[in-house]
């Protein structure tokens, strides 16, 4: 039970549909005494290869999230009387300039990080999970990453430009910032360029696992073999929405056929209980090609509450 000060609004006096849209409800805070748990928006979309628009996703994300119940069956757990969760805001980014934006969000990220609170992000395109590895790793040194995409986000370069949406893992390498044989890589899918696009990860020493190898591991021993990878490593869990299906998730920059459903997505977030979770973010999410009512903005949302609620099972 968290002592921390701070609850959601109460659905039953003030209805779902009402309020300020927060992260579930949460109140905005960004003083961070007794605060557990500081959810975050990273509105940023220069980085992305095809289809812009997760600029939009913090905002989209949060208006869905107010459905979010403080209960989770699955996992057991109250998440809001176990953490003491504030919407922290979305921290400054500059449109256009991603080194610039990436200083921006390891600035802000530094408090959150050095008060001990866990940093969860709403992005924004991929690129910036760079930022919150850079100031997570300053604390924890490298970190054991749990990545599920339908892309590796590996490559040396795109258009030129070292610092892309598909180049984010690359350089988290280069500069030290993941433990690669700690890392497993889960979900990738589709068209290559060429045969040897899966092996760029397995050659840095990450796991990898496509769709059909995770379809055949089923949730329970993915989850098995994450805790066996990760260890008592500190864990980044980076969750991009095209790892759905587009069916599910028809709202995002670069969807690839043939993907899991929500169901099978929260049931592989959920069977990661016991890692050692110690920052997330759920990216690409971009709200003008969602449809029926931002359906790809809820099922993001309900996989950051799962993400926290593998946060609110750890012991205090
Ligand atoms: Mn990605
Ligand atoms: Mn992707």
């Amino acid at each position: 039970m968290s002592q921390g000060p701070y609850k959601p609004l109460d659905a039953q006096v003030i209805p779902r549909f009402a309020g300020i849209r927060t992260f579930m409800r949460a109140p905005h805070v960004t003083d961070l005494t007794g605060v557990d748990v500081a959810v975050y928006g990273i509105p940023f979309d220069t980085a992305t290869s095809y289809r812009t628009g997760p600029r939009f996703g913090p905002e989209a994300i949060r208006s869905a999230s107010a459905l979010l119940r403080p209960y989770n069956p699955a996992l057991a757990v109250n998440l809001v009387d176990a953490l003491s969760i504030v919407d922290y805001g979305d921290v400054p980014v500059s449109p256009g300039d991603t080194e610039r934006t990436y200083a921006q969000v390891e600035e802000a990220l530094a408090p959150i990080v050095e008060a001990g609170v866990f940093p969860a992000a709403l992005g924004g395109d991929h690129a910036i999970t760079l930022a919150e590895l850079r100031a997570l790793a300053k604390k924890h040194g490298p970190l054991a990453l749990v990545q599920l995409d339908s892309h590796g986000d590996v490559w040396e370069s795109y258009f030129g430009q070292r610092y892309f949406h598909g180049t984010t893992f690359k350089r988290a390498l280069e500069e030290d910032l993941l433990d690669p044989t700690a890392s497993v890589q889960a979900g990738m899918r589709g068209s290559l360029y060429g045969p040897d696009d899966i092996q760029i990860a397995k050659d840095f020493g990450f796991t990898v696992l496509t769709t059909d190898e995770l379809r055949e591991l089923g949730p329970q021993r993915y989850g098995e073999l994450v805790r066996e990878k990760t260890g008592d490593r500190p864990v980044f869990v980076s969750f991009d929405i095209d790892f759905l299906d587009p069916a599910f998730a028809p709202g995002t920059g670069t969807p690839e056929a043939g993907g899991f459903s929500t169901a099978e997505a929260l049931a592989f977030v959920r069977n990661l209980k016991g890692i050692r979770l110690e920052g997330c973010d759920v990216v690409e999410v971009s709200p003008p090609y969602d449809n029926a009512g931002a359906v790809t903005a809820l099922a993001a949302a309900t996989v950051m509450y799962e993400l926290l609620s593998l946060r609110a099972c750890l012991p205090a």
